[in-house]
């Protein structure tokens, strides 16, 4: 997971990645895994259990601008961060649904950064992309003691909500974490970079 290489690149057509659409509440099945055992490691969920597959396999979506000022959120976007970045898992990244909560939230590892902070990015979507592509090198916190080659976009633009902003914000990111973000935003879509690989 921490491998990601960036090989060579490769023309392709300007593209506009799927946005994340309709609104749903915190179910009580996502509060129970929210709040349980506070300050330990959520359980990653992965595609050999089939219950957990269908989860990970389902699309996610956006948080109510009440939802994302709610506790409910902050304990999740905290759990997360601690979750990916903690020693016994050390990603890079990790999106709501790895966790069972089908949720337009995903953390970041901003290896681009000083510091290289993880930061969470809620009701995130990819909006515009390069026509410039390169080859990273893949791993998934879901599936276990895999890796493949994946083609992704050098530079996209992300739209989010900026929780200290209060409002839907875009950055362009035009690094080694786009690469990140992109399979990131993909596990929103049940999208898992297997299904990209070759
Ligand atoms: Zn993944």
């Amino acid at each position: 997971m921490r491998k990601l290489i960036l090989l060579l690149f490769l023309p392709a057509a300007f593209a506009l990645a799927s946005c994340i659409g309709s609104e749903h509440k915190f179910s009580a099945q996502d509060l129970e895994i929210i709040n349980s055992t506070p300050d330990s490691l959520l359980k990653i969920y992965t595609t050999d259990n089939p219950l957990e597959m269908e989860v990970l396999r389902a699309p996610s979506y956006n948080l109510t601008k009440k939802e994302l000022h709610s506790e409910a959120f902050q304990k999740l976007a905290r759990r997360m961060v601690y979750t990916v970045s903690h020693p016994q898992v050390d990603g890079l990244g990790l999106a709501a649904p790895q966790v069972g909560v089908n949720k337009a939230v995903v953390v970041v590892q901003r290896v681009d950064k000083e510091g290289q902070p993880y930061e969470v990015y809620p009701n995130i979507s990819i909006v515009e992309t390069s026509e410039e592509m390169t080859v990273s090198e893949e791993g998934c916190l879901s599936i276990p003691g895999e890796k493949g080659y994946v083609d992704r976009y050098v530079i996209i633009v992300i739209e989010y909500y900026s929780l200290a902003e209060r409002k839907m914000v875009r950055d362009t990111i035009n690094s080694y974490a786009s690469v990140i973000f992109q399979h990131e935003v993909d596990h929103l879509d049940g999208i898992l970079y297997t299904d990209r690989s070759w």
